[in-house]
């Protein structure tokens, strides 16, 4: 007997799996919503050009490759922190925060459930319902009781605050509650300012153990505008992580490229989170790669590069926006069963439409439209030529 005939095959990722489909389909007209890529006006993710200055000019340098730190590339880390809290802010500094580069966004999740379950013994860890799925994947890789907070009201195509507040106060104390800082994940609806100072009292109150997830700096408003949730966690006193990463702002999905950040009391502590953040890298892959390190750092690290990175994140940005309005505009003029006019409230690349796992399968089999079961379409996924069309397949299957 073999020892895998047990082995049962699992469901494909339904997100990952629907590219495959997508590709499979022969009609013209298809048009893939499942992605969670940027795509420009021709169904394209480009290649940015400060990350081709970069990649040609690391190319050129023929460094050796020899293996860089285990907490990664030192100025990519500072570099990282000025990102998130701003150049001059207290807590890059007094030092008291502590960056290792990861392996995307997903890695840092990774890492920082591993830190937070080895180092500091929590084991219960919680995401928002609905939240981007491997979120709880990774909790439960790691050890964790997975619990959830309630976050969307699809009846108001809102935010459900109150019941998020209430849930959140009924987790144990040491729960580590994956929070999405920007462009929640697949609903669009973020939290504002006041809403997101309530979080912090409740997880002052309860003793909650703060996680950012930070994957779509730039997707909203802009740089700073974005790290709006993270700089007032910062101010908080409370110790927090945060997940970022360069995947969506840089298009540099393939080099798994992000950062995860320990926020902690005293440069002291700091440190001593990092010796065991050394240890969670070395067990899982020893040493991070250093290419998109290396982009990113030499972008990050030069004022004018990174000018030019800003205005080619808010060109992403704007044709997101656009699509958003596209859309609306469109299923208006049509006559729509539905307003869709809150397709324009939503922040980010997802947008939750509300459409129901039977209406999804008809837009693909009928009309070639490829979007996530639970209603999330990727709205870099629309352009000018396709946009009207789509609405079109929307409005016949509502
Ligand atoms: N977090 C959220 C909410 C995401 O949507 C994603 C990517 O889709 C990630 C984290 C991780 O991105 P990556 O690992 O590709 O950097």
């Amino acid at each position: 007997d073999s020892v895998f005939s047990s082995v049962s095959t699992l469901p494909d990722d339904p997100i990952l799996s629907l590219t495959g489909k997508f590709l499979a389909d022969p009609r013209d007209c298809k048009v893939n919503l499942g992605v969670g890529m940027y795509l420009d006006e021709n169904g394209v993710t480009p290649v940015l050009d400060v990350v081709r200055e970069a990649e040609e000019a690391i190319a050129l340098s023929h460094r050796p490759h020899t293996y860089i730190p285990q907490t990664g590339l030192p100025l990519y880390d500072r570099l990282v922190q000025e990102l998130l809290f701003g150049k001059d802010s207290e807590v890059v500094t007094s030092k008291r925060a502590c960056t290792v580069q990861s392996l995307g966004g997903t890695g840092a999740l990774k890492l920082g459930c591993d830190l937070m379950y080895w180092a500091c013994g929590l084991r219960v860890g919680a995401a928002s319902v609905p939240t981007w799925g491997n979120h709880n994947d990774i909790l439960e890789r790691s050890g964790y009781t997975v619990a959830a907070y309630r976050y969307y009201d699809a009846g108001t195509h809102g935010l459900n605050f109150e019941a998020m507040c209430e849930d959140l106060k009924k987790l144990p104390a040491k729960t580590l509650v994956i929070l999405h800082a920007c462009c929640h994940n697949p609903t669009g609806y973020d939290l504002d300012a006041n809403q997101w100072s309530e979080i912090i009292d409740i997880c002052k109150h309860c003793q909650l153990v703060p996680f950012l997830d930070l994957a779509y700096q730039g997707f909203k408003a802009g740089l700073e505008e974005d790290s709006l949730a993270v700089r007032l966690f910062a101010d908080s006193g409370l110790d927090f992580l945060v997940a970022s990463s360069f995947s969506k702002s840089f298009n540099l999905y393939s080099e798994r490229i992000g950062a995860l950040t320990v926020v902690t009391h005293s440069e002291n502590e700091a440190l001593r989170v990092a010796s065991h953040l050394k240890c969670c890298a070395r067990a899982n892959y020893s040493n991070p790669a250093a290419f998109g390190g290396r982009i990113v750092e030499r972008v990050l690290s030069d004022p004018d590069k990174f000018a030019h990175w800003e205005k080619e994140l808010a060109g992403m940005r704007n044709r997101i926006l656009a699509m958003r309005q596209a859309l609306a505009d469109e299923m208006r003029a049509i006559g729509a069963k539905r307003d869709f006019s809150f397709v324009t409230e939503q922040a980010g690349m997802f947008s939750f439409t509300g459409l129901t796992p039977e209406q999804v399968d008809r837009l693909s089999s009928e009309f070639g439209i490829y979007a996530v079961r639970n209603g999330r379409i990727c709205v870099c996924g629309l352009n000018r030529k396709n946009v009207a069309y789509v609405a079109r397949s929307f409005a016949a299957v509502l």
